[in-house]
């Protein structure tokens, strides 16, 4: 999406719990807990992915997408179809995006990404913008660093 920005990416951390189950340090209940509510926004608002679940492997992993800002108000935190993103992220100036995967045949989940929408990053894809803000921002940061000299 244009205005994404400030991503990341949890696959690590997913591997790492993955290791740990393979190696029998945490049982499948421990990671399987998805709650009724994951799972019915997995249903109503979830995007079907073509990744099988880790776990069970005989599921295909949904994508739930939630929400949170100031902007949002009352709708902070709540799941939004993917198709509702691009909206919001011209509607409003800045929020935050999380990612979990869901299966809904065993209830293995795992937060995949965050990240920022949003109309504030707009700007930063316009090139004489990005060029000017840049120039301001070490200019700044040269005054500054003269005024810690003279000190
Ligand atoms: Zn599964």
């Amino acid at each position: 999406m244009r205005t994404q920005r400030q991503v990341v990416d949890y696959s690590l951390q997913k591997r790492a719990v993955l290791r740990e189950l393979l190696a029998g340090r945490v049982g499948t209940y421990d990671v399987c807990d998805a709650s009724p509510y994951l799972k019915n926004a997995a249903r109503f608002h979830g995007e079907p992915t073509d990744q099988r679940c880790p776990i069970c492997r005989s599921e295909n992993l949904t994508h739930v997408h939630y929400i949170y800002g100031d902007e949002l108000k009352q709708s902070a935190g709540q799941a939004r179809t993917v198709a509702e993103l691009p909206v919001l992220a011209m509607t409003l100036r800045e929020f935050q995006v999380f990612v979990v995967e869901v299966c809904l045949g065993c209830d293995w989940n795992h937060l995949v990404e965050q990240y920022l929408l949003g109309r504030d990053g707009l700007a930063e894809d316009g090139p004489d913008q990005g060029a000017a803000s840049g120039t301001a921002a070490s200019a700044a940061s040269v005054g500054r660093r003269r005024r810690e000299a003279q000190r």
